[in-house]
């Protein structure tokens, strides 16, 4: 079909609304021009599709097909695997075959600014060269069957407070090198055939509208040459939008800003080819896909719940293992301990919840052990309990204490109050401790925690959220079936206050990214500032001597050798920081890494390139720095084995003037908003609620307090959610405030836009909260 050909039979409002959804999931079709529909489900862990007819929303509460559930890529990336990732896409690609799915929404690749940001488990990792070349993989194998992948979401979603209409206030530098380089490794390297543009505004201009950022950068800058979808309600002005090359509005059947799109046509402010080039997109994509799903495909789920198992043994970390305690062995008198035993929390919650095909508890595989449970699955013990626990564990040869965080505590749609476990986990682990010295903790959460317990115990595996192998992939670790070779992809500080942003972070509506490049440990390092377990930590069962370390001719290579009694895979990782830099700069950062298997006593020799892009900054474009350089090679970012400085030509910059004594310089303390500010160029001035002046904009929730009308709104919404919580309102659960956030707490134009509510009611709604109750009710009824 010559696309272009059907666009000139179209009317214009033909085109307008072909560029919004037909319904949740799908796309609209136009038999009368042989358009077919596509049809996509939420990712990345796994698909989540739902049958339109039962039941369908954006937050994983209504059921969704069976299909394998793979780890969340908390611990997909602990793995550091790039052969494993593309075999995850992979194996979701053909399910997404066999299911009749054209696109997936996933890979989540923003950058963990913070350890408490809700969907942190759904994300990869606080480095961006981590995040790329990890969320590349996954993206090549899914598309290499052909399913699209929809990378998100672009670009600085690294909080869940206020999501929908909060402002990300950051600086060109910060955007470039760290929350943009992992979109940008992802689009050049894999080719994402979409990419999901995310709720929040950076620097005052919604994603959606954001012409920089979707065109200038996306498709001139990076070549990036397929669709853009919003997020779900996520469109802002649409006729901005079709500027800025936002191609599909979702989710359907809306009428969000029609009549204004066919004025601004009209009147010359939106040209009609704008329109033409988002849909062509559109229907290239769906006329693609509908010839691809033609043929039937069956998916081998068992197969991938092998997959699935060996991704989550492979992903644990062992955080510490004193004597060697672990691995295990079978004849043990064992005593498992916790809720999550049989419980285990192994996936996160919101959109990328998935309806396991073959779920595999931890005490489905451990059969011939006690078992005692402690703790509800709200993380609470009781004191009879924890008598019983400090009985019990005193006769068992070793105790193994499942904990982490229970669902209540991290979720898609809010943040983390704090970091820590909850008081009955710890309660058990200490119990446990004092009767015995021989105690291993399974952590399972989807960020970092404080583990204040650590010195009381002598192991501890992280298995993070670890998918429906859980129970299997807990047994290969423990008994040592599989060594584990997970390196940390985010750094855990030793309590929540030692995270640069800890004072700012959810703090305010709007994301003052004050810290700048600073995240992660690009702080820790710089600040010096110690921290319990750093970025790519993680022993094994054995051990290995790196030797061999040369640096010739833009090539690095080392030697590994296995030296201990087990087969077992190490993650060399190399790094480069800048000596003396004029423009500050982090002491080091990652830039390559790969991960070895040897068997007891092989070795093998690694080979880096050097690439003239790790040598770069941001400077009014990617510039190379002359400079000496350290090549870094090591195990994790604190164990760096081998430290070679070079000569690398290049440009010299001046450092701009307000880089002198700044907080930049030494990032000692906390960042300040007085340099952030001088660094930023500008002034920032929080935005200010003003009854009269509420838009389409402000949510239910902010103005409730200044409207009676919309007081009563909020609460009809809480009523009406609340029926499908038995009628209790009740935000402690998770799933309640998940739907208050995706509802009241949504701008009036995302409730419009997802509820698909014709008409003027939301406009007329407005008008009364601005206190114009006539005019409000004009709209309504003419609406
Ligand atoms: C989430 C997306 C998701 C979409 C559809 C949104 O609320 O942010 O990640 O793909 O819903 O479920």
């Amino acid at each position: 079909m010559e696309i272009k050909e059907v666009l000139k039979k179209m009317t214009l409002l033909e085109k307008i609304r072909l560029c919004v959804g037909k319904n949740f999931w799908q796309t609209k079709g136009c038999p009368e021009y042989d358009i077919p529909e596509l049809f996509m489900c939420d990712g990345p862990t796994g698909l989540r599709k739902q049958e339109i007819s039962q039941g369908v929303d954006m937050l994983g509460i209504n059921n969704s097909i069976p299909a394998t559930c793979f780890p969340a890529s908390v611990t997909t990336s602990n793995t550091w695997d790039k052969d494993l990732l593309y075999k995850i896409g992979e194996a979701i690609g053909e399910e997404a075959l066999d299911q009749k799915v054209g696109m997936v929404l996933g890979p989540g690749i923003n950058i963990k600014r913070n350890p408490l940001c809700g969907r942190n488990f759904e994300y990869f990792s606080e480095d961006p060269v981590l995040t790329g070349k990890l969320a590349s993989q996954y993206v090549k194998g899914m598309q290499e069957k052909g399913v699209a992948c929809s990378l998100k979401h672009f670009a600085c979603n690294s909080q869940e407070l206020d999501r929908f209409t909060s402002d990300g206030v950051v600086d060109e530098r910060t955007l470039r090198e760290i929350y943009l380089k992992a979109f940008e490794i992802v689009v050049k390297q894999a080719k994402p055939q979409t990419i999901m543009s995310a709720y929040p505004k950076i620097n005052g201009v919604h994603c959606s509208d954001d012409k920089k950022l979707l065109t200038d950068i996306l498709r001139d800058e990076w070549g990036f040459d397929g669709m853009v979808v919003t997020d779900w309600g996520g469109m802002s002005n649409r006729i901005e939008a079709f500027k800025a090359g936002n191609d599909l509005a979702m989710p359907g059947d809306s009428d969000y800003m029609e009549k204004d799109i066919i004025d601004a046509v009209n009147n010359g402010l939106l040209n009609e080819e704008d329109i033409d080039r988002c849909l062509e997109r559109i229907i290239k994509l769906a006329l693609e896909k509908a010839e691809l799903l033609k043929k039937d495909y069956l998916a081998d789920y068992q197969k991938h719940h092998k997959l699935a198992v060996e991704v989550a043994s492979k992903g644990a970390v062992l955080l510490k293992n004193d004597n060697n305690l672990l691995p295990l062995n079978e004849k043990d008198n064992i005593l498992f301990v916790s809720n999550m035993f049989e419980n285990a929390r192994y996936q996160g919650a919101g959109s990328s919840h998935v309806n396991p095909k073959n779920l595999v508890q931890p005490k489905d595989c451990f059969k011939d052990y006690d078992y005692l449970e402690i703790c509800d699955s709200n993380g609470v013990a009781n004191e009879e309990q924890l008598e019983q626990l400090s009985d019990k564990a005193s006769k068992a040869d070793v105790v193994v204490v499942f904990a982490g965080l229970p669902a209540s505590y991290e979720s898609e749609g809010f943040d983390r109050d704090n970091m820590l476990m909850p008081d009955g986990h710890i309660k058990m682990i200490e119990t446990a401790a004092k009767a015995n010295r021989n105690v291993v903790v399974v952590l399972q959460n989807g960020a970092a925690v404080e583990c204040d317990f650590a010195d009381d115990v002598s192991s501890i595996i992280y298995m993070g959220l670890a998918g429906e192998g859980v129970g299997e992939a807990a047994y290969n670790v423990l008994f040592g079936k599989v060594n584990p070779s997970g390196k940390l992809s985010e750094s855990w500080p030793y309590h929540y206050d030692d995270v640069v942003s800890s004072d700012i972070y959810c703090k305010t509506k709007d994301a003052l990214y004050m810290e700048g490049i600073y995240v992660g440990y690009r702080y820790y390092d710089k600040a010096d500032v110690s921290i319990r377990y750093p970025f790519g930590y993680g022993l094994s069962y054995t051990s290995f001597k790196f030797d061999d370390f040369k640096v010739n001719n833009n090539l690095v290579t080392v030697k590994i050798t296995n030296t201990g009694k087990y087969d077992g895979e190490e993650v060399v990782q190399l790094y480069i920081g800048q000596d003396k830099p004029i423009i500050h700069r982090p002491i080091k950062e990652l830039k390559d890494f790969e991960k070895v298997f040897l068997k007891k006593g092989d070795s093998k020799t690694i080979t880096f390139k050097l690439q003239d892009d790790y040598f770069t900054l941001w400077n009014d474009g990617f510039k190379k720095i002359k400079g000496n350089y350290h090549i870094l090679v090591g195990s994790s970012s604190q164990n760096i084995i081998f430290d070679e400085v070079i000569a690398v030509d290049g440009e010299t910059i001046e450092a701009a003037s307000w880089q002198k004594d700044s907080w930049y310089e030494k990032c000692i303390g906390k960042p300040n908003q007085e340099d952030f500010e001088k660094m930023l160029g500008r002034k920032y001035e929080a935005p200010r609620l003003i009854k009269g002046q509420f838009t389409m904009e402000n949510t239910v929730e902010e103005m409730k307090d200044y409207s009676i009308v919309m007081k009563m709104f909020y609460k009809g919404v809480e009523k009406t959610i609340a029926k499908g919580f038995g009628g209790k309102i009740d935000y402690n659960n998770p799933e309640f405030k998940m739907f208050m956030k995706a509802s009241a707490g949504s701008p009036l134009r995302s409730m419009k836009i997802s509820s698909g509510i014709k008409g003027g009611l939301f406009e007329g709604l407005l008008a009364m909260a601005n206190g114009q109750y006539i005019k409000g009710i004009i709209k309504m009824i003419k609406g």
